[in-house]
């Protein structure tokens, strides 16, 4: 059964001595109780991990290979494990939970997506029972009443963003039972780059119905309709679209005002700029799709359908009126965090992934977290063959249909990496024409996902995927299909980062078996478009990449500028929340502020009611003014370029006005909680809130910003316009 792997000694594994030592434990001759009571007692480590190795051949018949054995190690050491895809990272994951949780440390298992979350914790429980330890899972599905529970095991198998959004929830408690208890001990990111790099700035956000709809909407919208090419300027690669000077003009005259410009009519301004990026740079099927007449967000970066999950702000409003479809109430903002903050809140972070190296600065940077670079425990033999570069999408799409006719004929299994869902389908289109069958990954067969991509290695089987779609399932090849040569992963574009690149390469020639991998792409590729540079060829393709990277990790580093104020506003707020719900009594707020009328109405209702009415009133309206203090916020970003105007650095200009936006906000809440105080009936109950008017949230939903789309995106081109207005008034 036990392979021997002479080879190892090639490579240089990180941790030999301690793997080694793993290794010369041989605990066969245990009966289980006896494994069981050793794993309760045993503190030292290697002898540790060599108990965990022997529980993992009972429970599950495999042997830990010492890659995985590296891997868990260093995790358990608050590392990165970069291990090579199909070299069994989520078993990895087994042991450093196992290792962590029997000295006591709560561990959760932050995976992907939810069909991982219960496949893994499916498949692994049984091991952590064995070893008298409980293990749960949390999937959006979830139930509330069932979380704590789950929140409560040794081991806990959840994506980051649900326990990010759950910590979000707790926001909106008003009793201390409706508190979820997190502890943020241990948490093991799978996938660890896109979720510590690609998703970390990407806000989680807790949003409600907002009370009505304005009316107006309709208007602007046929307004925008209305617009032409003159009236509007508009880059698509960008992702930008504003009116021009004609634009103006005309949609005052539509709209019947006199000066769009002017602080009045801001939100027509603001409205007729929503409903231009709906009516242009959104489009069906490629960002969002319709199904049973609601307007569902596609993932840019799995190709997935968010469930839950709408447009930031009015966008999503403005889609579902463009649509036609029934428009939801519009949204307002109850609570939000970028997921890089939620997960900076546990103890020890570490993280496993296929693809972590050429990021590893920035994991250094953002988290403090260092890279280990495991080899797998088979050397790769996958042939990457050399990019092909072509002039126009047509040349590429003719090289690429020839290429996958010539693959399919021998037999060999093919996987392609497409940049869109549109992209997608058409390919599928053009492959059906041409006689050669293929299935489709992406956001509209997203029950089948998983399915369908562990079919992909058996023979003549064509497979078209987006980005990342079905990540984390893995592409077993069948007798035929690597005699045929193993999987041909073959891209029909290059992504914004290497390390993309890389993760959709691996998902061939996984554990030593034969693949191979090439990247078809065209000079009309929007990446490549955007940075011309003369005699483009194969070097500076992959330059282009590098600074598309260094791009996007400067857009990163500002959001988290810009972030990082409002996140320390969270926090004090969030803390003295809590505070108030779990310990009303060492607050004293109404005591120490109005002492005068506190007294008057304990004598008037009794202690017990007035602290209860107090606790009620500060958690109502700690709420509703953090949404305005939130929306503030989101304003001052939006027009913080005009900073620039007066000669200000913005980041700086965005932090005074939060602190001030603060300072009112914890002004706002002490006025209301003590105008309701004078005024309101206590009982010993408190006060009924819905008898008071005070209205409490009750409808939530939850989504993420694709900030990379929204906010910062426009500061460059308002720059430009900035500068344009400047040059007229000159
Ligand atoms: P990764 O997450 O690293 O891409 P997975 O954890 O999905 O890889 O594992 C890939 C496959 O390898 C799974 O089918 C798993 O059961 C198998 N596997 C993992 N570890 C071992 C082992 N020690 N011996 C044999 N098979 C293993
Ligand atoms: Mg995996």
């Amino acid at each position: 059964m036990k392979k021997k792997m002479p080879f190892h000694r090639r490579f240089i594994l990180p941790y030999r001595v301690f793997v080694d030592k793993v290794n010369t434990f041989d605990g066969s001759g245990l009966s289980d109780s006896a494994l069981k009571e050793e794993l309760r007692n045993s503190s030292h480590c290697p002898r540790r991990y060599g108990l965990i190795k022997e529980t993992i051949i009972r429970c599950k018949g495999m042997v830990l290979f010492d890659t995985q054995l590296s891997a868990a190690y260093a995790m358990e050491q608050g590392m990165i494990a970069e291990l090579p895809t199909g070299e069994g990272k989520t078993l990895a994951a087994v042991v450093t939970a196992l290792s962590l949780a029997l000295s006591g440390e709560q561990v959760q298992i932050l995976v992907f997506n939810d069909y991982l979350a219960a496949r893994d914790y499916k498949e692994n429980k049984e091991v952590f029972q064995f070893c008298g330890l409980s293990c749960g899972c949390i999937l959006q599905t979830t139930k509330r009443e069932h979380r704590q529970a789950a929140y409560d095991c040794n081991i806990l198998y959840i994506t980051a963003r649900e326990a990010g959004f759950d910590y979000l929830r707790n926001f909106m408690a008003f009793r201390e039972s409706g508190l979820l208890r997190q502890h943020f001990h241990t948490a093991i990111v799978d996938e660890a780059d896109s979720i510590l790099i690609d998703e970390a700035g990407i806000p989680l956000v807790l949003a409600g119905e907002e009370p009505t709809i304005d009316k107006n909407y309709m208007t602007v919208w046929k307004t925008v309709k209305e617009l032409d090419a003159q009236d509007i300027e508009f880059q698509e690669k960008e992702h930008q679209v504003w009116l021009t000077e004609r634009g103006a003009v005309h949609a005052e005259r539509l709209l019947g005002v006199n000066n769009l410009y002017e602080l009045e009519n801001a939100h027509y301004l603001e409205m007729i700029h929503t409903f231009l990026e709906a009516r242009l740079l959104y489009k069906k099927d490629r960002d969002y799709i319709v199904k049973n007449g609601t307007v569902f967000v596609i993932e840019h970066t799995t190709g997935r359908v968010a469930e839950g999950r709408r447009f930031p702000d009015h966008l999503h409003l403005a889609i579902e009126i463009k649509e036609g479809v029934k428009a939801r109430k519009g949204s307002q903002i109850y609570n939000m965090m970028p997921l890089q903050f939620y997960l900076l809140k546990y103890r020890r972070l570490c993280g496993m992934t296929g693809t972590a190296w050429s990021s590893r600065k920035e994991l250094k940077n953002m988290y403090d977290l260092s890279v280990i670079r495991i080899p797998p425990h088979v050397p790769c033999i996958r042939r990457d063959h050399e990019d092909v570069i072509l002039s126009t999408n047509q040349a590429l799409y003719t090289q690429v249909y020839h290429k996958i006719r010539q693959i399919h004929q021998t037999g060999q299994p093919i996987l392609i990496g497409t940049q869109s869902v549109e992209e997608s389908e058409a390919l599928a289109g053009a492959l059906r024409k041409r006689n050669l069958p293929c299935f489709v990954l992406n956001a509209k067969e997203d029950e089948k996902e998983a399915e369908l991509i562990a079919l992909a290695g058996r023979p003549y089987r064509i497979t078209i995927s987006t980005n990342m779609a079905g990540r984390g399932v893995d592409i077993k090849l069948d007798k035929d299909a690597v005699t045929a040569g193993g999987l041909f992963v073959l891209s029909t574009g290059i992504n914004r980062s290497f390390r993309i690149d890389q993760q959709l390469r691996g998902r061939t020639g996984r554990q030593g078996e034969p693949g191979e991998s090439q990247f078809f792409i065209s000079m009309e590729q929007p990446l490549i478009k955007r940075h011309v540079i003369e005699n483009t060829g194969k070097v500076q393709i992959r330059r282009i990449q590098r600074m598309a990277e260094g791009e996007d990790a400067q857009m990163r580093y500002l959001l988290e500028k810009y972030s990082l104020i409002l996140e320390k506003h969270r926090r004090m707020i969030t803390q003295y929340r809590e505070v108030v719900l779990r310990d009303i009594k060492s607050v004293h707020f109404f005591e120490t502020n109005a002492p005068v009328l506190y007294k008057k109405r304990v004598a008037e209702s009794g202690t017990q009611g007035v602290l209860c009415a107090e606790q009620q009133l500060l958690l109502f309206y700690i709420n509703q003014h953090w949404v305005d203090y939130l929306a503030a916020m989101e304003s001052a970003r939006e027009s913080i370029h005009f900073a620039i105007l007066g000669g200000e650095e913005p980041v700086d200009v965005y932090q005074r006005f939060a602190v001030r936006a603060f300072a009112e906000m914890e002004e706002d809440i002490k006025k209301d909680v003590l105008s309701k105080l004078k005024t309101c009936k206590i009982t010993e109950h408190g006060v009924d809130l819905r008898g008071e008017g005070l209205i409490k949230a009750t409808n939530t939903w939850t989504y993420m910003i694709d900030e990379s789309k929204s906010q910062f995106a426009k500061v460059p081109s308002l720059l430009k316009y900035i500068r344009k207005l400047k040059g007229t008034q000159l």
